[in-house]
């Protein structure tokens, strides 16, 4: 591989790919364009978190570098539930 950045210090063992003993789980696809992923043996893995889904899964991921700007802290606006309240304010 050229000049990707890989996972520094990772290890293929037997239940998968670890660094520090910690086993990695996969990026998601929300993951991409991030500029936190490295790649490892064909795989894409963050260099922040070893479970990237479970970063996703309450929300976004608050260390991505890649949608900070539109989706950062403005997104807890959400214009459907902005309009309900407005609605219900009548
Ligand atoms: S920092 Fe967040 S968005 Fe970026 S690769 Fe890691 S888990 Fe994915």
């Amino acid at each position: 591989m050229g000049n990707e950045a890989t996972l520094v210090g990772a290890v293929k063992t037997e239940q998968g790919v670890e660094l520090k003993g910690v086993l990695m789980q996969p990026v998601v696809d929300k993951c991409e364009g991030c500029d936190r992923i490295r790649s490892f043996e064909g795989e894409n893995f963050c260099s922040s978190y070893p479970n990237p889904a479970r970063k996703w899964f309450d929300g976004r991921c608050n260390f991505a570098t890649h949608i900070k700007a539109e989706s950062g802290k403005s997104a807890k606006v959400n214009p459907l539930k902005a309009s309900k309240r407005a609605a219900k304010g009548r």
